[in-house]
């Protein structure tokens, strides 16, 4: 038999589907049966392009960017200069001061942009145009958040989309089957309610946040009490879902027990079993007794190497809270409108070092270099001070830090952590120990250098 659309059975013109969308991830995730126009493109006006620009702020600071855009997405943001707002929608905040823009204040009386610039305008003349030294003024960003995405229609169908078409790819289903019928009318008419509701529980949210990488997208199957088959979808560590995919487990879907992290850096763990027991089975079945001496023997895994074996866990200790226990509401409380912006608090104050990151901060940085770097000594954006420094212990090494790792190790060393709150006060005296140091300048622009080198692993 000939493979169709999971969505609709035609056998013609079937194609690869991006089952989380490519502008919204690293990590490729693909469904082989969906046919090309219809349950493929057109979704992308239907529900995903809304969401997209929706969370354009959030993909911008996690380095994601779609593969078919030259450009990582652009967004609203009010900027204060001195004591003047102005409205800039920015891709990156070098945009700001470089190239030709220019920017009109919130109030309208205003223009800033490149002198030179500004002087072309007809009205411009001796009056009305002062020059300002943006190295030398207080900046500030601000990018005012629509939480209301992460509850719109556009954003259940999309997930309805990806719970779907993850749960079919991992059960390897090959053609449209009727008991999907329900979440089938969601996705593409959205048709019929219940298939897509929020996870409220606060110890859901915090499972996740503890047990996945900064910025991944994490899915997980179970059976429910009633017999159901959902997918709970963790979306940048940000909002959780719950999806119902259909009303009882199938004969042809044999895995229900499904994990999946995509992380910021495009890796994939996974893990997938039939049922809790045999899960349940399997786990113990990778770990060996072994004498540690003393009469003592410890259970130790078979490979050590295995990085599922924290997530199974996690799965085994859990499966009841899955099983009978999920708080599944139509409506966002306020609870649940808390939890959900606080993630997105801590993800953007957050920072993930990756290479993608890094390079993609020395390229739009790259003028600044070529003149010499002057750091703002009134900066505040605590992100790009952390950059910076960055390259700038990288140039203080001396070569010794080679790689990625190198780094890794040199920044554990100096925060004494893994991860790294950048707190105002922090973010102080990296900026200090910078500024107080002659070359500041050449010893970023060496790092800079350096960082081009590296390639993608
Ligand atoms: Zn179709």
């Amino acid at each position: 038999m000939k493979n169709g659309c999971i969505y609709c059975g035609v056998t013609e013109d079937l194609s690869k589907s991006d089952i989380i969308p490519d502008a919204l991830t690293n990590a490729k995730m693909i469904n082989p049966n969906v046919c090309r126009i219809k349950h493929n493109n057109d979704f992308s006006d239907m529900f995903e392009a809304e969401v997209i620009q929706k969370l354009a702020l959030i993909t911008n600071e996690l380095d994601i960017k779609s593969s078919k855009g030259k450009n990582y997405a652009s967004y609203e943001s009010i900027i204060t200069v001195g004591d003047t707002d102005y409205n800039a929608k920015i891709t990156s905040e070098t945009e700001l001061f470089g190239g030709k823009k220019k920017m009109r204040s919130v109030d309208g009386k205003y223009l800033l942009g490149p002198i030179d610039e500004i002087k072309k305008i007809k009205a411009a003349n001796d009056t009305n145009v002062s020059e300002i030294d943006v190295n030398q003024m207080e900046i500030e960003k601000r990018v005012p958040l629509d939480l209301s995405v992460f509850f719109s229609m556009a954003m259940y169908r999309m997930v309805a989309k990806i719970g779907f078409e993850w749960y079919c790819a991992k059960n390897k289903v090959m053609s449209k089957i009727d008991d999907f019928t329900p979440i089938i009318d969601f996705i593409t008419r959205s048709n019929g309610g219940k298939v897509v509701s929020i996870v409220s529980n606060p110890e859901i949210y915090a499972l996740f946040n503890n047990m996945v990488n900064y910025g991944s997208h994490a899915l997980l199957s179970y059976v429910s009490k009633d017999n159901s088959v959902n997918v709970i979808i963790n979306l940048f560590g940000i909002a959780i879902y719950n999806v119902r995919v259909c009303d009882k487990p199938l004969d042809g879907c044999k895995y229900n027990v499904l994990f999946q992290e995509l992380t910021l850096d495009a890796k994939h763990i996974c893990f997938s079993d039939t049922d809790i027991e045999n899960l349940q089975e399997h786990f113990i079945n990778s770990f060996e007794p072994t004498n540690i001496g003393d009469g003592l023997t410890a259970m130790i895994p078979k490979d050590m190497t295995d990085k599922t074996l924290k997530y199974k866990l996690m799965y085994v200790t859990n499966y009841e809270l899955f099983f009978e226990k999920l708080n599944l509401i139509d409506e966002p409380t306020q609870e649940v409108i808390t939890l959900i912006l606080n993630n997105i608090q801590s993800l953007l104050q957050e920072s993930a070092i990756t290479i993608r990151g890094l390079k993609r901060f020395v390229k739009e940085h790259w003028k600044h270099f070529e003149q010499g770097i002057r750091l703002n000594p009134k900066g505040t954006n605590k992100k790009s001070i952390f950059m910076f420094y960055m390259l700038f212990i990288i140039g203080q090494s001396n070569g010794k830090i080679k790689n990625i790792h190198d780094l890794y190790t040199v920044i554990k060393d100096k925060f004494s952590s893994d991860t790294i709150n950048i707190s105002d006060e922090m973010s102080n005296k990296l900026h200090e120990e910078m500024l107080s140091n002659e070359s500041h300048s050449e010893l970023m622009t060496k790092g800079a250098k350096i960082i081009e080198s590296w390639s993608f692993e």
